[in-house]
């Protein structure tokens, strides 16, 4: 097996290290992931028969916590695919300043195929699988693709079955119900919004004047829609796997998203749903390279990997791009739209919202304490803004796009701390 996703993302991590005094071992540590775990997980069918999965779990980097980071079912998972994932939690949490590594991990299967209780005899047999290889000091795990607070809810309660003990804060993303925190399903949508709220403040916009395209219309999609239409921006258009629709005025995103939630495909809200023929004027289908190259102001792929490549990235026509996905702009994309001066918000800054308040449910849950809503919603709010001025400040010191500061400022806490356990600088006086 190659590691090609691995070795692309750290790419971004070497670029980087030119704008920064980093000791040299940092980048080495950071090469390497410091643990991986590999399991076949046995699950008794509903129908009888015994089938084995294959998941994983990867450990990137505890250098300043214990490790952090979500755990996906999807047919596609692979040791490769977690290696990079791990790496940018370990830069994300860096970049936010929580006191965390990096870890990923997930199960190789399509989720849509089983029963709701064979995914919770897998999901408690690949906890008994990881055995002492997560725990609430040591490596966190979080819902991603395809998981839900429903899963953090079983993996906790098996953690709790297996180790003789109730710790809460071995799993965060978890049902409120459970110990989970209030504010989490829509943390990563908040902090996203926060991102385009500082981007307009700096260039002076007014929201009513300002157009959003938005691909993918889930968790992380709806919650920033919700908050930038209560803004005022206009929702023009959004998608699903299905397809997209676009219609000039903006939706009333609080309808499509009952409409999208009550289980349609975006582009059937179209044919058989109220949206098409709205109060507000008509509505059109349109695909999803279509979206990616609407004339707006702001472009927020929410879905998918890799969706503006080499071959697409000429047609964006947005002034910024938000990343909320994980990875959706390939390097070709990132070079060529950096040549046009178009503002990416980074996915390792822009998503972060979802591990920000990950932290908090896991700091209520050690310490007992819990936080109402508006004190998760501030505190996730106030640190996203800060961290997202000092990644701009460093942007403009060294005059290099967002992302590549973001790397900046996440090697340099990671530098620090391989600083402070003593490098070659230290032993050698080097
Ligand atoms: P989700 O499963 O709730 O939603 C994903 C959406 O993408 C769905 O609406 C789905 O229909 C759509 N989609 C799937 N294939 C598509 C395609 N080919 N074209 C257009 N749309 C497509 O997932 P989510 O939790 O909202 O996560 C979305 C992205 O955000 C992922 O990349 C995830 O890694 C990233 N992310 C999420 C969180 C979080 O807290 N939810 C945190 C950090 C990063």
């Amino acid at each position: 097996m190659t590691d090609q996703a691995f070795e692309r993302a750290l790419k971004r991590l070497d670029d980087a290290a030119e704008h920064v005094d980093v000791p040299e071992e940092t980048l080495q540590r950071l090469h390497f992931p410091r643990a991986v775990l590999s399991v076949a997980i046995p699950v008794r069918m509903d129908d009888g028969k015994l089938r084995v999965f294959h998941g994983y779990r990867v450990q990137h980097s505890n250098l300043l916590g214990p490790c952090k980071g979500g755990l996906r079912y999807h047919p596609e998972v692979d040791l490769d695919e977690c290696k990079a994932l791990a790496f940018w939690m370990t830069c994300k949490c860096a970049i936010m300043e929580l006191p965390f590594g990096g870890g990923k991990g997930g199960v190789a299967v399509d989720p849509k195929q089983l029963s709701m209780l064979e995914i919770e005899r897998l999901s408690r047999g690949f906890i008994r699988q990881m055995g002492n290889f997560i725990g609430p000091e040591t490596d966190i795990p979080a819902p991603d693709v395809y998981t839900n607070e429903r899963i953090m809810g079983w993996m906790m309660d098996e953690y709790a079955h297996s180790s003789g003990r109730r710790e809460p804060g071995v799993i965060t993303g978890k049902p409120v119900a459970l110990g989970g925190s209030v504010g989490r399903t829509e943390a990563t949508g908040r902090g996203g919004f926060v991102c385009l709220e500082r981007l307009a403040k700096a260039r002076d916009w007014k929201a009513e004047e300002r157009s959003i395209a938005i691909q993918g219309f889930g968790n992380a999609a709806q919650a920033f829609a919700r908050l930038a239409a209560e803004a005022g921006y206009k929702i023009v258009a959004v998608s699903d796997s299905g397809g997209g629709i676009y219609r000039q005025d903006g939706f009333d995103v609080d309808e499509l998203i009952d409409l999208k939630n009550q289980g349609g495909k975006i582009e059937s809200l179209y044919c058989d749903g109220s949206v098409c023929d709205g109060a507000n004027g008509a509505a059109r289908k349109i695909d999803n390279q279509q979206l990616l190259a609407l004339e707006v102001d702001v472009l927020v792929p929410a879905a998918l990997s890799d969706v503006i490549d080499g071959d697409n990235a000429d047609d964006v026509k947005a002034a910024v791009i938000i990343e909320l996905a994980n990875g959706p702009l390939s390097d070709e994309a990132d070079q060529a739209l950096e040549k046009r001066d178009i503002t990416v918000v980074p996915d390792i800054l822009a998503n972060a919202g979802g591990v920000t308040v990950s932290y908090y449910e896991w700091v209520q849950n050690r310490t007992g304490d819990y936080w109402p809503i508006e004190t998760v919603q501030e505190r996730l709010e106030q640190r996203m803004a800060r961290q997202f001025d000092r990644v701009c400040v460093i942007a403009d010191e060294h005059d290099i796009s967002m992302r590549r500061a973001a790397y900046v400022l996440a090697l340099e806490r990671l530098g620090a701390a391989a600083e402070a356990m003593g490098t070659d600088r230290l032993f050698n006086g080097a």
